[in-house]
């Protein structure tokens, strides 16, 4: 079994703290775009089982239903798409119509992720998202009364910060049965680069993402800035998590297969012109892939059993990493139980920590 992930690289408006790869656009997402990649997936000779579906962006809800109708019927074609398969897509509240809902679920999308980050006016438009507060409300209502399964993007840190306990308050009030909530970054080579000095200092942010948690309730923190109610978890992003494979479609996507990690063309007319090229291709050793798949299960509660480690590298937990691991569990940050090692409250807020330490475990 694999996921499928389609990187869809248009957007209406260009957010300034936006790092992802995208281009602005007027209308729908162009035809050349989706006849590339009906022939990149046509091409594909990799594992034909898959279990989800992801479409990603850039803003995937800038394709036309007739579109999404040709890229979901070569899919359908070209892989054996498992009965109970997780079709996310997703979507910027200003696309939202009862309309394009019902199209969706027609063609068979059973999740949205909708980005709202805020429902205060000030913040999206120091966001300069192209949506406002009462555009993210009116989508969260019709999404909410569609779909079952669905998230809500949220955002903390932009100005000004005190509006995010009320846009938390807000969120709840939606009960959506996921919510994501990252902290704002302020990435160099984005406009927002340069606005390094308006970023919170790091107790605020820790204060904000503990306040996230706390508001959350009823939704368990599965992963790092990933709440859910049970059974709603994202079954596409857990397969990141548990470093598992994935094919990706599009300009600049990644595929994570046969050990291979290898990203599609980044430049739109390069993609265009050879679909499926790859810009890069990591072969990686077992080694590099044991480390990974330890620092992403130790990115969500349940943690990494000595069981699935085992299961997976027929080698023992506590021989390769025994010694980081109880170096992070002494510093406060994992917990060793019975069945391996999780993080704890502290390891969530300072995940990175546990990464930095694993990348540089010495070699047993
Ligand atoms: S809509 Fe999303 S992908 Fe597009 S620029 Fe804004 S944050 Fe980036």
């Amino acid at each position: 079994m694999t996921g499928i992930y389609i990187h869809v690289p248009f957007c209406r408006t260009i957010c300034p703290y936006c790092d992802f790869v995208k281009r602005p656009i007027k209308g729908a997402a162009p035809d050349a775009f989706i006849h590339a990649l009906t022939r990149e997936i046509e091409a594909y000779d990799g594992d034909l089982d898959a279990e989800t579906i992801f479409f990603g962006g850039g803003t995937p809800s800038l394709i036309a239903p007739e579109s999404l109708a040709t890229i979901l019927d070569v899919l359908h074609r070209k892989f054996r798409i498992a009965s109970d398969v997780e079709l996310t897509l997703e979507a910027n509240p200003d696309d939202i119509t009862q309309d394009l809902l019902d199209h969706w679920k027609a063609l068979g999308v059973n999740r949205v992720s909708l980005g709202v980050q805020s429902f205060d006016d000030e913040v999206l438009r120091y966001l300069g998202r192209r949506h406002d507060a009462d555009g993210a409300r009116r989508a969260c209502g019709l999404v909410a009364a569609s779909f079952l399964n669905w998230n809500m993007d949220l955002m903390f840190g932009p100005h000004p910060v005190s509006a995010y306990p009320a846009t938390l308050a807000e969120c709840a009030s939606f009960a959506p049965p996921h919510v994501s909530s990252y902290g704002l970054t302020y990435e160099a080579g984005t406009p927002f680069g340069k606005r390094s000095h308006e970023a919170i200092d790091e107790d605020s942010y820790l204060r904000l993402y503990a306040l996230t948690a706390e508001s959350l309730r009823g939704l368990d923190r599965y992963e790092v800035s990933n709440y859910a109610r049970s059974g709603f978890e994202c079954r596409h992003n857990l397969r990141y998590w548990h470093n598992d494979t994935y094919a990706g479609f599009g300009p600049a996507a990644y595929s994570f297969l046969d050990g291979i990690r290898a990203r599609n063309h980044v430049k739109l007319e390069k993609y265009l012109a050879d679909p499926g090229g790859k810009c890069e291709a990591l072969n990686l050793t077992r080694r590099e892939i044991q480390i990974e798949t330890v620092i992403q299960y130790l990115r969500l509660r349940e943690g990494l059993s000595t069981i699935e480690y085992e299961k997976r590298f027929d080698s023992s937990l506590r021989s390769d990493f025994g010694d980081v691991l109880r170096a992070l569990v002494s510093r406060g940050l994992l917990e060793e139980t019975v069945e391996g090692f999780r993080p704890t409250a502290a390891g969530f807020e300072l995940n990175n920590e546990i990464g930095l330490a694993l990348v540089d475990a010495p070699v047993r």
